[in-house]
């Protein structure tokens, strides 16, 4: 029996959802002969692989690389799941949504102590931010949703032991049988 394909990507978010991931602690190794995680922060994989199963996506579309990333992503993903709230929501990174891009640099980076010159040469040096923070159902077509901030690791078990059993994922808001 082949392995599953998983793959797991952050984009706008704190870590805290992957973290929990790794709270799966044996019981990841338990599953480990049936999975195989190809790509995220947890493997050293420079570009998205083709052919994924299923990919777990924490973190909300904060600036066009986040963007980048999720379109090709939802393109080689049979599976793309919003994991934890940020995904879902835009949660605490939508936080800046009351802010002007404009504004929102100025107020982190130029303004205050420690504040460095204003220029377009040292606004380039971050990832150019999107004008407000997207869920990704916003952006793609998501499959299912592992809420929580961050969700709880027998949550994410729950949804990795159904599509390992070729089940439906029963938490999420919509249901799609893994196939
Ligand atoms: Fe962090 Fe919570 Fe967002 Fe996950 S949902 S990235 S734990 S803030």
């Amino acid at each position: 029996m082949s392995r599953l394909r998983l793959a797991t990507a952050w984009l706008g978010g704190c870590s805290g959802c992957h973290m929990s991931f790794l709270d799966l602690g044996e019981q990841l190794i338990e599953i480990s002969d049936a999975i195989e995680l190809v790509y995220g922060p947890l493997v050293d994989a420079k570009e998205f692989p083709e052919g994924m199963d299923v990919t777990l996506i924490e973190g909300a579309v904060a600036n066009f690389e986040n963007l980048e990333l999720l379109q090709q992503i939802r393109k080689r993903s049979k599976l793309l799941i919003s994991f934890g709230d940020c995904a879902i929501t835009g949660n605490v990174t939508s936080l800046r949504n009351f802010f002007s891009v404009d504004d929102l640099l100025t107020a982190v980076y130029h303004a205050g102590p420690g504040s460095a010159p204003r220029s377009d040469e040292a606004d380039q040096v971050l990832p150019e931010l999107l004008p407000r923070v997207l869920p990704l159902h916003q952006v793609v077509e998501v499959d299912a949703y592992i809420p929580g901030c961050p969700p709880d690791p027998e949550r994410i078990l729950a949804v990795l032991s159904s599509l390992l059993k070729g089940e439906a994922v029963t938490l999420s808001e919509v249901q799609r049988s893994f196939g």
